[in-house]
């Protein structure tokens, strides 16, 4: 089946009992025991839970894959996925990351002997010669935050099949509705689910998939064990938004391509960020093996004193971090998302102090392309 059909029918014929068409919100922390050494299935709900389970099993459909995990947020299913590494084992990892992954892998986990080489994912010889004998995963964004840069995903996890290594793609900026990755040969999927998955800017969590049934047992153990789950509520929640990805997705992605265009030819625009542009590097890439470019566009505007404009300026349009939802969002990266990453470095990736993010929600093109152009053209 398609993934907008898998999306719309996750949970559905999970209560034999009463046919309720949506899975129950299961709010209960332990279950009853038919008898001794007997177990219906669940016994305590870090272990499993029916809610969270139906949500588990739909990611896992939706990307093919043998288990999925659900997690208290993106960051837990990261720092969940880093408990299969061992001290001394070394991570090659996409260099324009996620700021709180970047945080994690910097700040934390080193403390614990992982060692982490930031490359740019989208050059193939330099992912290689990244890769140490003590290499045993490359940590790769499938499109990344803010400047869009596309991976080859095939052609990294031909690498990584070739020198032993797992590949772990958090495709967070596209879903499962717009890239599989594991039919391109990776190994773990990750998202933070609080972001196009959901979808409505109303709950945080984490969604990962394994591919391969042994290598899920061993993510379960740590799930169990380290106990970042997500509750029953935001599991429910989390399934109720995704039954819409498709028709979110489509109608944002239509809105960023209208956004797009009237960007680059805006006076006041200096450069414009989107995969769906013919002459962007990864356009072909996305277009070979995905379903479409997503809904994300990374401007520059001519002057640093633009922005403040635009982000105070705009009236449907919300300031604000996070990606994703329904509602239209802009973002300063350099000031919000990317504060952690060291100002050379920042800048050296192209995260400069003229760069915004839009987040393209569902709302009407032209009334979101009216709010931006009265902004630009607001006087002081
Ligand atoms: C938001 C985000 C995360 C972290 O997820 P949370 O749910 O906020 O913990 C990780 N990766 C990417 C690409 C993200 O956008």
């Amino acid at each position: 089946m398609k993934i907008a059909t898998e999306t719309a029918h996750i949970g559905l014929e999970w209560d034999t009992r009463t046919g309720a068409v949506t899975v129950p919100i299961y709010q209960t922390a332990t279950f009853r025991h038919p008898g001794l050494g007997q177990s219906t299935g669940y016994d305590y709900s870090r272990s499993g839970n029916p809610t969270r389970q139906a949500l588990e099993e739909g990611i896992a459909r939706l990307e093919g894959g043998a288990r999925g995990f659900a997690y208290a947020s993106g960051m837990a299913a990261i720092t969940n996925l880093l408990f299969l590494f061992q001290r001394g084992d070394h991570l090659v990892v996409t260099e324009d990351l996620y700021g709180g992954t970047y945080r994690l892998f910097e700040k934390i986990f080193p403390q614990y002997g992982l060692e982490f080489t930031y490359v740019d994912t989208t050059d193939l010889e330099a992912v290689k010669e990244a890769i140490r004998p003590t290499t045993r995963a490359l940590f790769v964004e499938s499109l990344t935050n803010p400047l869009l840069k596309v991976a080859d995903i095939g052609a990294l996890s031909a690498i990584c099949r070739e020198r032993g290594l797992l590949c772990i793609v958090d495709n967070t900026f596209l879903t499962p509705y717009l890239l599989r990755s594991f039919d391109l040969g990776a190994d773990i999927t990750i998202y933070s689910g609080s972001k196009y998955l959901a979808g409505h800017n109303d709950t945080v969590c984490g969604l990962v998939a394994v591919k391969d049934p042994v290598l899920a047992e061993k993510v379960y153990f740590h799930q169990n064990s380290a106990g970042a789950i997500l509750g029953p509520q935001d599991s429910w929640l989390t399934i109720r938004g995704m039954k819409t990805l498709s028709v979110r997705l489509d109608r944002q992605q239509e809105n960023a391509g209208k956004i797009a265009d009237w960007l680059r030819n805006h006076p006041l625009v200096q450069k414009v960020y989107y995969p769906g542009f013919a002459e962007h590097p990864g356009h072909d890439i996305l277009k070979r093996d995905g379903k479409g470019f997503g809904a994300m566009i990374s401007f520059e505007v001519k002057e640093p004193a633009m922005v403040e404009r635009l982000l105070l300026r705009t009236k449907l349009i919300s300031f604000a971090e996070s990606l994703g939802g329904v509602e239209t969002l802009m973002t300063f990266p350099v000031v919000q998302t990317h504060a952690d990453i060291e100002p050379e470095k920042r800048l050296k990736l192209g995260i400069n102090d003229l760069l915004l993010r839009l987040s393209v929600g569902i709302e009407d093109a032209q009334d979101l392309i009216d709010d931006l152009d009265q902004a630009f053209s607001s006087e002081g």
